[in-house]
């Protein structure tokens, strides 16, 4: 297992950059998630990694060697893609015995890895089968069992759950994940999902337009985001764009809200606020905000209401079920802390809040 480190790197296709400046130094044994929007660059970095793309800039560097140069099959890199690419003439034992078969492996050796990685997938009892006689899920295992036969020194992911039901996705990505920490392997997923790339990482790589525009754990992301694309991908933050009055209010369009803490700076700012972290009270006493309900919704783990401060401006507000539900019209009063709020200036830096906060009722 190896440890993997991109410098500056960057791709243009004629005038147009894809990716530019990613920096990054993947430890030996983690898992870091490349998250974002679609067309954001994910599949570029990750193909440039794979030595499929040329770099445009930068380097990269496997356990300090630099591997810009050499060709994608010699780069020891396992590689699941979104469709599960098997061959679909060759068996399941075939399959993963593929990438052993391009670098010659004896007999021998080979028919025990192949069995060792149907063991480590699960998948014993179908290794005469065909890819179309299994499910996706079963599929999915096998292109990983394919990827991991190698022993790569690092393994790379794109979307590779993106292709199961939504019943199937949480469980191979728990399989994978699994596989992942006991191996110790050092890996790269690509994901747009949140959930997903929450649920797998140990450190997440939040991409904007080509570029990084946060890299953390995931509570770095969700309780200290960088900049209010960050808040409102991760965890999607309400925000709430307006001018920081006095040191502790924020007026938006017609709705003025009492901040949970003070803060030093005036002007333009943007508001953050988390939905999961909003109260809703019907007596509307003491309230940071008030307003009307126009939607409230019943998920099963939790209510949502979404609440009108102004004719422009709405707040969505989430609570842990069994939680009140106020009907739509019924006027209402938001509460939070400061935990739930983090605010920004016009420039999408964070502005910390001046000591000291200010005691809520
Ligand atoms: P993501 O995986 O995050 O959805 P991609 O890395 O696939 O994004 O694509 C990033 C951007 O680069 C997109 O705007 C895409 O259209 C562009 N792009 C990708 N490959 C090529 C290519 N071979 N030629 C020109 N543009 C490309
Ligand atoms: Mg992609």
């Amino acid at each position: 297992m190896s440890r993997l480190q991109l410098d500056g790197l960057g791709k243009d296709y004629g005038a147009q950059s894809v990716v530019a400046d990613v920096t990054l130094d993947v430890a030996q044994g983690e898992m870091v998630v490349l998250l974002g929007p679609s067309g954001c660059g994910k599949t570029t970095t990750l193909r440039m990694i794979a030595g499929f793309v040329d770099p445009s800039a930068g380097e990269i560097r496997l356990d300090g060697a630099p591997i810009d140069g050499l060709p994608a099959h010699r780069r020891d890199m396992g590689l699941v893609f979104q469709s599960y690419a098997l061959f679909p003439h060759l068996t399941v034992a075939r399959n993963i015995a593929f990438g052993l078969e391009m670098r010659r492996l004896g007999r021998d050796a080979m028919a025990a890895r192949v069995e060792e990685m149907l063991r480590l997938v699960k998948l014993e009892p179908f290794a005469g089968r065909l890819p179309r006689e299994l499910s996706g899920g079963q599929q999915q295992r096998v292109a990983l069992a394919r990827a991991l036969a190698i022993r790569p020194r690092v393994l790379l992911l794109d979307e590779p759950l993106s292709n199961l039901d939504a019943s199937l996705r949480s469980e191979v990505a728990r399989d994978i994940r699994i596989l992942q920490r006991e191996a110790a392997l050092t890996a790269i997923m690509v994901t747009h999902d949140q959930d997903e790339a929450m649920a797998m990482a140990d450190r997440l790589v939040l991409m904007r337009e080509g570029r990084v525009e946060q890299i953390g754990t995931q509570e770095d992301l969700y309780e200290r985001p960088a900049t209010p694309f960050v808040a409102g991908f991760i965890g999607r933050s309400n925000i709430v764009a307006g001018r920081l009055a006095e040191r502790g209010r924020l007026l938006a369009d017609d709705a003025a809200l009492s901040l949970a803490a003070e803060y030093g700076a005036a002007g333009a700012a943007s508001l953050a606020l988390r939905p999961e972290r909003i109260a809703i009270s019907a007596s509307g006493e003491a309230a940071q905000a008030r307003g009307t309900v126009e939607l409230a919704t019943y998920l099963g783990a939790v209510v949502e209401h979404v609440v009108r401060l102004s004719p422009e401006l709405r707040v969505l507000a989430r609570a842990a079920a069994p939680a009140p539900r106020f009907a739509p019209g019924t006027q209402v009063g938001l509460h939070w802390g400061t935990e739930a709020e983090r605010l920004f200036d016009e420039a999408g830096r964070p502005i910390e809040a001046a000591a000291p906060v200010r005691l809520t009722a």
